[in-house]
């Protein structure tokens, strides 16, 4: 059980590194702005992975998309966000697994 205000405290989070606009610093800021990308891509992550567990739908075309699903996959099966309708991590393996075992 998820509770909501975990999810919400999540949002907030990953809502506040996207208005976020200091990254065209010098290069002596690079190392810190790297380490800051790689937070909050692990903040989307964790995000995603909450809804998930919340039983909330979650984009299937990218592991640190926060994208509310709005439209399926080309197959149709999975919901995607409109950017991702291309880029559907749950059905691309599974075609070039059976490709390959064949
Ligand atoms: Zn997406
Ligand atoms: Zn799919």
């Amino acid at each position: 059980m998820i509770p909501n205000e975990l999810i919400a405290y999540y949002e907030s989070l990953v809502k506040e590194q996207g208005s976020s606009s200091s990254e065209d610093e010098a290069n002596e800021h690079l190392r810190a702005y790297v380490v800051e990308l790689k937070d909050a891509w692990e903040k989307r992550a964790i995000l995603r992975e909450l809804r998930f567990r919340a039983g909330m739908a979650v984009c299937s075309g990218g592991v640190d998309c926060v994208e509310t699903p709005t439209t399926v996959c080309m197959d149709g099966r999975h919901p995607t966000c409109s950017k991702h309708t291309d880029d559907c991590f749950l059905c691309v393996p599974v075609s070039s697994l059976s490709q390959m075992t064949r």
